[in-house]
């Protein structure tokens, strides 16, 4: 999919152009957005110089903070994550178990593996782990 843009208006109140990774409609009926923005960081070159880099960063942000922009289409973008692995999250805190999408920017990634999107369901349907509130995901 090309990278479909919309305006964000941030907690500060800048607002920014991000790519909208996907899309979901919550049970109450909001639409929250799954965001990447390119950002510049430092990498070293193999003289060991500092040189600009790029990492994409991934954010979430509910209508009405994302807006379209006039003239881009939107019809591709999906509804769910495109991604097709998911990741379980150990807490650190007890045994609580936390499935995240493969996108999501809250899991510790030291205590965090790749599952299957089956075993992702399984864990889901009987109870063993909770879905993430921040990507809220459906395997
Ligand atoms: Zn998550």
């Amino acid at each position: 999919m090309q990278p479909v843009p919309v305006r964000v208006t941030l907690p500060d109140g800048q607002t920014i152009t991000a790519n909208v990774l996907y899309r979901r409609r919550e049970p109450g009926g909001s639409w929250w957005y799954t965001l990447e923005l390119p950002l510049t960081a430092r990498d070293e070159d193999a003289a060991g110089r500092s040189v600009p880099s790029e990492r994409r960063v991934t954010f979430a942000a509910p209508y009405p903070q994302v807006q379209p922009i006039p003239g881009t289409d939107y019809r591709d973008v999906p509804d769910h994550s495109p991604c097709d692995e998911w990741r379980l999250e150990h807490s650190r805190y007890g045994r609580l178990l936390v499935l995240h999408d493969g996108l999501c920017w809250s899991p510790d990634p030291a205590n965090t593996e790749r599952i299957a999107p089956q075993a992702a369901s399984d864990l889901l349907m009987k109870g063993k782990a909770t879905a993430c509130h921040l990507c809220n995901p459906y395997p």
